[in-house]
């Protein structure tokens, strides 16, 4: 039932909007992958497509509100049009399901993040029967085999590559171990295929994902025996991870930073509160003691090791004494490149219904960690100028005068280099910086001595 159309003959266009994290990111693309096998090519302008599809986010404040507003502007701009194929993916669908469809009338399909495998049968079954469909069970293992049959079409210098989904640690805060399900870990093999395909594609650097990434586990090969055969790939670079949890920081994956080559500095370990207390009130499952363990060991191995992080303020029941707990441990570690939010209540989740800190106290306290977090990032950036760093070259800037990469630590560099040094891996000398980004120029002589 899968190609009934001459994909020649009858291209359809498909418009495909993102929302939230890379692994939304990366759905995207294999969602892309897949349509095209039903006669999609992929179109940049709204008003072209007979196909719009909006990939939620479940993270961010008021998410279902903004995906039916979305839907309102996109019924507005087709008003004297044909109607496109309206399709809801992501993990608002997952928690709305058959809700959305009632709610609005002008959204066809709705489908789940683990359903992505089903999504040319659900199109095909919509067009030949013009009838509603949600799908939105849970069954990572189908949607997985499905996708490795299908070419990862990417070709990024910079691709994602999910290994892992789903959560099963249920802090009291958070959605996604009701819109992604159980942790699930894709076959090691799998993996590996999909990365040497990246690879040949242009990929220079993979960044694997997962919700709880490094909890990965397929009968005992772990995230970090997965970065050690990737490494092999000659072509690929760099090697990059994230989501991690702390409580999934083991030995084998600590010691890989004294082995692996590819495996970059930039530990992202969300820690979300500096107070044992909250941690507690969140169900984190790890202490601070644990984490600066964990931070510690990292920085013996290799002192150049940097640490970001994730951080919930004024969770309902923080302490002055636990916030001071907080700015404490960010003065500690020297976070860089981190993210910070006031808690915002999830429907269906534990904390839901809390009593919520005072609003203007909460503000208070971000404001603080930011300036601080700012601060670091400031400093670290202010650091690196007049040394030379690495930088691999993602693309041209947007007016094609300079071209735009990254550092070791994720740091935006722009600089004045050409198209051919896209894809690689160039000597930089900082001359200036900001707080998000370092600019520089190219050095040509490589034996100066890199920062
Ligand atoms: S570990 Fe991460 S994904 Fe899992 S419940 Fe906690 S915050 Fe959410």
């Amino acid at each position: 039932m899968e190609s009934k159309r001459n994909p020649k003959s009858q291209m359809k266009k498909i418009f495909i909007k993102t929302f939230g994290c890379q692994m939304n990111e990366y759905d995207s693309n294999r969602i892309f992958d897949t349509v095209k096998k039903i006669g999609y090519q992929k179109t940049e302008n709204q008003e072209d497509a007979d196909c719009y599809l909006l990939n939620t986010c479940h993270i961010r404040d008021k998410a279902k509100e903004k995906v039916y507003s979305e839907i309102g502007r996109v019924k507005k701009s087709f008003r004297n049009e044909k109607k496109p194929l309206v399709i809801i993916a992501g993990c608002v669908a997952q928690a709305e399901n058959q809700e959305m469809l009632k709610r609005e009338p002008y959204i066809d399909l709705v489908i789940g993040p683990q359903s992505y495998h089903k999504i040319n049968e659900t199109i095909l079954n919509h067009e030949e029967k013009k009838k509603k469909i949600e799908e939105t069970d849970f069954d990572a293992v189908s949607k997985f085999e499905y996708l490795s049959k299908i070419k990862n079409e990417t070709g990024k210098v910079s691709s994602f590559l999910t290994i892992q989904e789903g959560c099963d640690k249920f802090c009291h805060f958070c959605v996604v171990p009701y819109t992604r399900g159980p942790e699930y870990s894709r076959p090691f093999n799998q993996i590996i295929n999909e990365a040497k395909y990246l690879a040949d594609n242009g990929a220079k650097e993979i960044i694997l994902l997962g919700q709880n990434v490094n909890a990965y586990d397929d009968n005992g090969k772990r995230l970090s025996n997965l970065i050690l055969e990737i490494e092999k790939i000659d072509k690929i670079e760099r090697i990059r991870y994230t989501t991690s949890h702390p409580k999934d920081m083991t030995k084998d994956l600590i010691e890989v930073y004294k082995v692996s080559k590819k495996l970059m500095p930039l530990v992202h370990l969300p820690v979300q509160s500096g107070s044992d207390n909250v941690l507690k009130l969140m169900n984190r499952k790890h202490t601070i003691s644990e984490y600066l363990k964990t931070f510690d060991k990292l920085k013996k191995i290799n002192p150049k090791i940097e640490f970001s992080s994730d951080f919930i303020l004024a969770y309902p029941g923080e302490s002055e004494k636990d916030f001071q707990d907080t700015i404490e441990l960010i003065k500690k570690v020297n976070f860089i490149n981190s993210y910070s939010f006031i808690f915002s209540p999830r429907p269906g989740t534990k904390a839901e219904n809390l009593v919520q800190v005072d609003r203007k106290i909460s503000m208070e306290r971000l404001e603080l960690v930011q300036n601080l977090l700012f601060e670091n990032q400031i400093k670290m950036n202010k650091n690196l100028e007049n040394k030379i760093i690495d930088v691999l070259v993602e693309n041209l800037t947007e007016d094609k005068t300079k071209v735009f990469g990254r550092s070791e630590f994720m740091t935006s560099v722009i600089f004045d280099g050409k198209n051919e040094h896209v894809g690689k891996v160039v000597k930089v000398k900082i001359k200036n910086s900001n707080r998000n980004t370092l600019f520089g120029e190219l050095i040509h002589d490589t034996k100066q001595k890199v920062a």
